[in-house]
């Protein structure tokens, strides 16, 4: 059976107006509809500075469409308005009623507003089908060109992100130092501690996390238009790859790639039963430019991480990155030296070819931290080829641990970014070492036995290395702390006589630990039962 326009056009009411009000084909945002062969294309009419984030309207459209019997493939175009910055809904109602015909001469004119070809009166249509199987970001970024320069509303910061609590950028001064190789692990690394995450893959110019992370397809559109994020290795993966098409190079402007971000981030249902991610990655495009200024201002981040290597002569473009990143009040949470030493596959012998502690040292005299150093080595490389990274693949091995480590301080200099400059509490171990007393400056105070901190470690050997991965540890009844050794100003990393040592207790953590110690040791006897285990 062969589907008709009318059909095609009934469904299309079920698609909200840009600003949910009405909906597409009353608004009369629709262009003429083409069907050929079961193959049905049409164009819907945003203004240019708001295809970005109308994207999920146009997959929807197309999804509703392409579900309909008789259909067997839709291909659906966003194209700008004549009006620019005008909301369709305004237009529109003036255009209102069903006659998507009607909308011909507005897509026409939009077109030859783009400086495209709108040669002699083609129908729209026509053209919006020569456009099938491209996506409506390879017209809007043309369209965006004769947009008013949008970053002039950039100054104010943009609320949070749904369904996130934290948001950390990991940027680079220049090109290929290994920034989305770093991004995938600590993201996984940051999953291995027990911290729920997600990747957003923001490079717009070698989008490569969906690679990284061994996924292909794109994200499906769930209720309330929303993309749900895909998933791999326990982490949420959105990509701005899955909006771009490969084929078709994109001139991308600042405006345009914050507008598609904000889309890609914001409409995204990162809460999953309930729980919001702890932390979300966004692996930016390489570089000090336009586009990343205008990200780093215009997305609410918690902080940034620059990725350098020992190559980058005293450090040239990571300075670059900083004064970036400092000039939109966006803290940087630290350095992390990639390819830093070589660490030969063979035999293990560490080879210190560019010379040690380079990044170390200039990060000390920016008065940064320096989260760590990742050696140059053949596995890291060959697991990313293939899809497999060290992290989530090989959590034993020593570059694994590395990236652990490099997790571990990232989120406790996420947490003390979050808590501004609170003073340390007062750590005092009780003589029977059986417990710790936490004093916060201004009154609370809480006594953590030492078992419940032992069974509850923030590190990778009790939070297992992936979510599904949680380990509940047993027959610590009788576990004493041995030592306490201060990280920074901002977490104690507690040694145990059981001979555990890689747990980094942030304040915050420790807060959180005293102000919820009823219910995580109801959590863990309750875990315990379940699986047939005992206190010892
Ligand atoms: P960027 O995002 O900075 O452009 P990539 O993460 O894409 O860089 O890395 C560039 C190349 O270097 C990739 O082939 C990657 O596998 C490799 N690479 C990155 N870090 C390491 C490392 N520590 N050891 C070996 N190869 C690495």
């Amino acid at each position: 059976m062969s589907v008709t326009q009318q059909q095609i056009l009934a469904t299309l009411k079920r698609i909200r107006g840009p600003d949910l009000q009405g909906n597409i084909v009353e608004l009369g945002l629709v262009s003429e509809v083409v069907v050929r062969d079961g193959r049905v294309s049409f164009s819907i009419t945003v203004p240019p500075e708001r295809a970005g984030e109308l994207e999920p309207l146009r997959q929807a459209a197309q999804q509703v469409v392409a579900e309909l019997e008789g259909v067997s493939a839709a291909t659906v175009v966003l194209t700008a308005d004549r009006a620019g910055g005008r909301a369709p809904a305004a237009t529109a109602t003036a255009a209102a009623g069903p006659g998507a015909r009607a909308e011909s001469p507005r897509v026409a004119a939009a077109r030859s507003a783009q400086g495209g070809a709108a040669q002699g009166g083609a129908p729209a249509a026509a053209q919006s089908h020569a456009h099938s199987h491209s996506h409506s970001h390879q017209h809007a970024p043309a369209a965006a060109a004769g947009a008013p320069r949008a970053a002039t509303h950039g100054a104010r910061k943009p609320g949070a992100v749904p369904g996130v609590k934290h948001l950390i950028a990991v940027a680079s001064g220049k090109g290929g130092v290994g920034k989305s190789t770093v991004a995938v692990n600590l993201a996984l690394g940051l999953a291995a501690l027990g911290h729920k995450t997600g990747i957003m893959d923001a490079d717009i110019y070698g989008p490569s996390q969906p690679k990284l992370l061994g996924l292909s397809g794109k994200p499906k559109v769930g209720a309330n238009n929303r993309l749900i994020p895909m998933e791999a290795y326990g982490i949420k993966v959105m990509s701005m790859g899955f909006i771009v098409d490969e084929a078709t190079p994109i001139i991308w402007r600042g405006p345009m790639v914050v507008s598609a971000l904000n889309q890609m981030m914001r409409e995204v249902e990162w809460n999953s039963g309930g729980e919001d991610l702890d932390v979300l990655v966004i692996d930016m495009p390489p570089g000090t430019g336009d586009i990343q200024l205008s990200i780093a201002q215009q997305v609410p981040l918690a902080g940034a991480i620059i990725v350098c290597t020992p190559q980058d002569l005293a450090l040239i473009d990571a300075r670059k990155g900083l004064a970036m990143f400092q000039k939109v009040d966006v803290p940087v949470l630290g350095i992390i030296e990639n390819m830093s030493y070589y660490l030969c596959p063979k035999c293990g012998e560490r080879a210190e070819i560019f010379g040690h502690g380079g990044a170390k040292h200039e990060a000390e005299k920016l008065d940064l931290p320096f989260l760590g150093a990742i050696p140059l080595h053949i596995e890291i490389r060959e697991l990313s080829d293939s899809g497999k990274p060290v992290v989530a693949t090989h959590p034993e091995s020593a570059n694994a641990r590395v990236f652990l480590e490099i997790a571990a301080a990232t989120w406790v200099a996420i947490e003390a970014s979050a808590a501004g400059k609170a003073e340390p509490p007062r750590l005092d171990v009780s003589t029977d070492k059986a417990s710790l007393k936490v004093a916060f400056e201004g009154g609370a105070s809480y006594d953590l036995p030492a078992e419940l901190l032992r069974v509850t470690s923030p590190s990778a050997e009790v939070q297992g290395h992936s979510p599904s991965q949680r380990v509940t540890v047993p027959k610590k009844r009788n576990v004493k702390i041995k030592e306490l050794r201060p990280v920074g100003n901002y977490a104690v990393r507690i040694v145990f006589d059981d001979g555990h040592d890689t747990g980094l207790f942030s304040w915050v953590y420790l807060a959180e630990l005293g102000r919820e110690k009823e219910k995580k040791w109801a959590q863990y006897l309750a875990e315990l039962e379940a699986k047939g285990l005992s206190r010892g």
